[in-house]
């Protein structure tokens, strides 16, 4: 098989890292692997089950039970399959991004998911964005970015996008959840978000998103023939 290049990109939630993936790959005709999505697809399919993630049996019980599959629509849009139903438009909401990040403290969960994303990656060049992607998922990644920006910019920025969604957004609220889910993501002891140590870090907190299109794409660069 020939060998394809990975571009990883890790980070606090409203770091701006889909946005930024999401172009990259674009420009770059790689595919995008949103890998929260897939956290999140596993966390709305115990919500419906309504299992509390902390229930480790029914979580072990249960797991069985799901298929979580990736899908790409002509637009190279990423569609998540749960059971054969695309759940893609219903995992976007602060109540699954929470249980999600609790969900993904599991090692019964992350195990289920490690091979997934690996293969997107054996087969297809990729970037893909996550928080454990350029320390587990992918450590020989090409190219590894770690993408930060001040908590209170994060959370202005998630507000923005549910707002632009049609869903409320309180700016102490979303800031809140964004600091738990920060700690709960950087404290578990399976996989926790942290920069890889050959990771270059991007805090774009004063860039906009074409400036951090920029300077991703000349780190790319260095490594990569764009
Ligand atoms: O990136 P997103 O906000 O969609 O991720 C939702 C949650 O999924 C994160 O808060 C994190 O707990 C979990 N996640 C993870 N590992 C990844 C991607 C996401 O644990 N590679």
């Amino acid at each position: 098989m020939p060998k394809t290049f990975s571009i990883a990109i890790d980070g606090p939630a409203g770091a701006g890292k889909s946005t930024i993936a999401k172009r990259l790959a674009q420009d770059l005709g790689y595919y995008y692997v949103d890998t929260g999505a897939i956290y999140r697809t596993v966390a709305y399919f115990f919500d419906l089950w309504q299992i509390n993630s902390k229930d480790i049996d029914a979580v072990s019980r249960y797991i069985d039970e799901l298929t979580v599959s990736i899908e790409y629509d002509e637009e190279g849009n990423q569609h998540m399959i749960m059971n054969s139903l695309d759940v893609t438009g219903d995992i976007r909401t602060q109540d699954i991004s929470q249980k999600a990040s609790l969900v993904s403290a599991l090692p019964v969960v992350r195990e289920l998911l490690l091979d997934m994303q690996r293969d997107v990656a054996r087969r297809h060049n990729v970037v893909m964005d996550g928080r454990d992607i350029g320390t587990v998922v992918l450590p020989r990644a090409d190219v590894k970015i770690y993408l930060t920006a001040a908590p209170e910019v994060r959370a202005k920025r998630r507000c923005e996008e549910l707002l632009e969604k049609g869903q409320k957004a309180n700016f102490e609220t979303v800031l809140k959840e964004i600091l738990q889910r920060d700690k709960q993501d950087m404290g578990r002891s399976i996989a926790p978000l942290k920069k890889a140590s050959d990771a270059v870090e991007v805090d774009t907190s004063e860039m906009n998103i074409d400036e951090v299109i920029q300077e991703i794409k000349r780190i790319v660069g260095e490594k990569v023939s764009l």
